[in-house]
């Protein structure tokens, strides 16, 4: 018995898994919203279920908020943890759903067979696609190719708040050989792809306070600083004419790429234009002497996310304001250290303030990017058995955003985290009228197969 019969029993059994996918589905298992508590106390127990009928020792935990699915199954071979989670988005507006999000179908488009209803690609769809090649592994061979332990959440879509706790309680149980993490998407919806790069993020709010009352600008125009004009300095100051950050140390730990990811990112194709012009927009602004793909993956950026001060309503009205605000955050790479770039920020907002101002940062948080060990030969063996699977080989690619739960499998058990997803970009995951395309489904399951075979092997 082989790989083969394994496949052959997931093309076999797609109808059946199908229909499976779609009871979970039914489940309004919405975190957010105290009123769906039972239904995610459901959809736990139903996973439990499931997870029995593979031999799987599981259960449900309880946490100060929703439980989570924690499953062992012995195995030889590596220890791997396969990630998921069972909550959804909210659904509203309730009225620009074409059907109803809880009563999900499977449905005929021009571009193939879909999957609709809330959570089908984020993320019980792809979650079952890890379950449905387990399914089928266990039919053919009697039991699963690895030593495999599963980890569902229930908080996902709101912050998880107790996902860290549970993690360090029960980090002996957790700590695997290797995380598996299905909750991204293919690389532009075609080519398959292992996220290997996280950004970081540190995200500050700085208030610069001068005079002690809001001014009239006849009285005091002209002799009182504004603080609006000092933060616009501050802010101006932050970016040189070349797209650099210029912050005292501001690129210590940030890594060049490595020629075989270089490579690899050149055949991906990025289309920028493309990406820019979705949004209205056609010329790059990070640094200059980068590609599209490095500022978005592997660089680190700064960005003022709001900015306030003075009057903005209608009309207008001539006041010098007592203070101005902004949030900028950090997105980091590499082994930068948030709390040096904290530091860095603070001195040099303070080291632009005039006599008689104040600067207050009542944030300055930040969190690490991560970034896989690759030259662990569990990546390469993963990567190539995707590749077998879909019409273009897979590659490494980097994450523009933060993916917190990567970063607590690192930080907290020291276990890299293979990213590994098939969801696409028109998924419309916490939009209305979410879908996931039945040809995700069935070849995500079968890419799970291949994968458990090649790290097996
Ligand atoms: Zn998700």
């Amino acid at each position: 018995m082989s790989l083969d019969d394994v496949l052959a029993k997931i093309d076999e059994n797609l109808p059946e898994a199908t229909e499976r996918l779609l009871k979970l589905l039914r489940i309004p298992s919405i975190s957010t919203d105290p009123a769906f508590k039972r239904d995610c106390d459901d959809a736990a127990d139903w996973l439990v279920a499931d997870l029995k009928t593979l031999g799987v020792d599981a259960s449900k935990r309880m946490t100060t908020g929703h439980p989570m699915v924690v499953g062992h199954v012995d195995g030889d071979g590596p220890h791997l943890l396969f990630y998921g989670h069972y909550d959804v988005q909210p659904v509203d507006p309730l009225e620009l759903w074409d059907r109803p999000p809880f009563e999900p179908q499977v449905e005929d488009t021009d571009k193939g067979q879909v999957i609709r209803g809330r959570g089908a690609s984020d993320d019980k769809g792809q979650l079952m696609t890890f379950i449905e090649a387990c399914r089928a592994w266990k039919a053919v061979h009697g039991s699963l190719p690895c030593k495999i332990t599963f980890f569902f959440e229930g908080e996902e879509e709101s912050g998880s708040p107790s996902l860290v706790p549970f993690m360090m309680e029960n980090a002996k149980e957790l700590t695997t050989d290797i995380a598996l993490i299905c909750d991204t998407g293919l690389f532009e919806s075609a080519v398959p792809a292992i996220t290997t790069m996280l950004r970081g993020l540190v995200a500050e709010e700085v208030i610069i306070k001068g005079p002690d009352r809001d001014l009239h600008s006849g009285m005091y125009g002209g002799i009182a600083m504004n603080p609006i004009r000092v933060l616009s300095k501050i802010i101006t100051g932050l970016h040189d004419t070349t797209g650099r950050i210029t912050l005292p140390g501001f690129y210590d730990g940030v890594p060049e790429l490595s020629d075989e990811i270089r490579a690899q990112w050149q055949n991906l194709a990025f289309d920028h234009s493309a990406y820019l012009g979705d949004v209205g927009l056609s010329v790059p602004a990070g640094e200059q002497d980068r590609t599209p793909l490095e500022m978005i993956w592997s660089r680190p950026t700064c960005d003022v996310n709001g900015i306030w001060g003075g009057y903005a309503g209608d009309g207008f009205k001539t006041v010098l304001p007592a203070e101005a605000g902004a949030k900028i955050s950090f997105r980091l790479v590499g082994t930068q250290d948030p709390d040096k770039i904290h530091d860095a920020f603070e001195a040099y907002v303070l080291s632009c303030l005039p006599e008689d101002y104040t600067a207050e940062f009542p944030l300055g948080k930040g969190s690490k990017a991560a970034q896989m060990a690759i030259t662990d030969p569990m990546f390469e063996k993963a990567r190539k058995a995707l590749s077998d699977e879909w019409p273009r080989p897979a590659s490494y690619i980097g994450c523009g955003g933060s993916i917190p739960i990567a970063g607590h499998f690192k930080d907290i058990l020291g276990v890299d985290a293979m990213l590994i997803g098939f969801g696409k970009d028109d998924d419309q995951i916490h939009s209305p009228n979410e879908k996931y395309d039945m040809q995700s489904f069935h070849k995500g399951t079968r890419s799970w197969a291949r994968i458990l075979a090649a790290l097996s092997a």
